[in-house]
């Protein structure tokens, strides 16, 4: 690159200097952020479509900089996994959605369950067994109540480590779904071969039904085919009462979406569950 002198010179402009500036800072405010407590765990409900009650929830993290300023996860979510600091928050996430999930059940007499989500370093952390069972332990949630979610990309990276992963987890009663189902590597190997309890079609196919027809198509396919394979189908992004009609008519089994509630912090989403009448 020196050969080619004033090329070579450009290679680092003022602009990418700040964006390394920025980089950088991001991640020291990252890795500040555990200690200072900065994450919180927000809770989007799933709605049955069988009985229109809540049977559980997403946690979804949230990084608090400063008061009143929300990072969302799509920001800082990539740094954590590329420099490691997505072990410790992911740790913290785990713990606070089953802490918060065994309080909720307890003073409400439910039994929700709640799915907290795992990037793939988290994911093929041979620890995560021992992890999930401290935790559970700890914080005295019984392991039907947690549900964790794992992307196909991350299954396929290694499917044989994948399918140990998930044989412990189901081992130990705790089950798992496939998240942004449709947009990664689909395979039917593993839904055949892997013990999963859910798929989660992705919001891009949600979307546009019912007037897409290709997007009909795909959503029609996947729930009958996951009726066939005894897996629950969850509709993910749904925004609007004409896709709730819809889905409802496919007799897809569950709702996520900003139409029933967006993700909420935990003292708003148990006013809802007695607002809506599950308490
Ligand atoms: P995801 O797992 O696919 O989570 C669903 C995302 O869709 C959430 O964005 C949620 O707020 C958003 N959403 C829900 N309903 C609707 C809707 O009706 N319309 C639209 N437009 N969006 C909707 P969020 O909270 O910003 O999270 C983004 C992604 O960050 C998540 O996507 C997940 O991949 C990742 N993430 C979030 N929390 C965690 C975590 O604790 N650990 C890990 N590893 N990843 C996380
Ligand atoms: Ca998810
Ligand atoms: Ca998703
Ligand atoms: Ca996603």
């Amino acid at each position: 690159a020196k050969a080619q002198g004033k090329n070579a010179y450009q290679l680092f402009t003022p602009q990418m200097n700040e964006a390394v500036t920025r980089r950088l800072n991001l991640e020291a405010g990252l890795r500040r952020a555990l200690d200072r407590g900065e994450f919180l765990v927000h809770y989007q409900p799933r709605l049955s479509f069988v009985n229109m009650r809540t049977v559980g929830m997403e946690a979804l993290v949230r990084w608090r900089r400063e008061p009143g300023m929300l990072v969302p996860p799509m920001e800082f979510i990539p740094l954590a996994e590329e420099t490691g600091l997505i072990v410790p928050l992911g740790e913290f996430v785990l713990e606070t959605a089953c802490a918060r999930t065994a309080a909720i059940n307890a003073a409400m007499g439910l039994s929700l369950k709640v799915s907290v989500n795992l990037s793939a370093r988290q994911f093929s952390d041979t620890n995560l067994p021992e992890l999930v069972d401290r935790v559970l332990g700890a914080t005295g949630l019984p392991p039907a109540c947690l549900e964790v979610e794992v992307t196909e990309t991350v299954l396929m990276q290694n499917i044989a480590t994948a399918a140990n992963m998930l044989a412990q987890l189901a081992e130990m009663g705790v089950s798992a779904s496939i998240d942004d189902f449709g947009t990664g590597y689909s395979s039917l190997y593993y839904l055949k071969k892997m013990p999963l309890a859910a798929i989660k079609i992705d919001r891009s196919f949600i979307r546009d039904i019912p007037r897409d027809p290709s997007d009909l198509a795909i959503t029609t396919t996947i729930i009958s085919m996951c009726r066939g394979l005894d897996l629950a189908v969850v509709a993910e992004g749904v925004e609007t009462q004409e896709q709730f009609n819809f889905l409802l008519g496919l007799r897809c089994d569950e709702c996520q979406g900003y139409l029933v509630s967006r993700p909420l912090p935990a003292p708003d989403f148990e006013a809802f569950l007695r607002q809506s009448g599950n308490a």
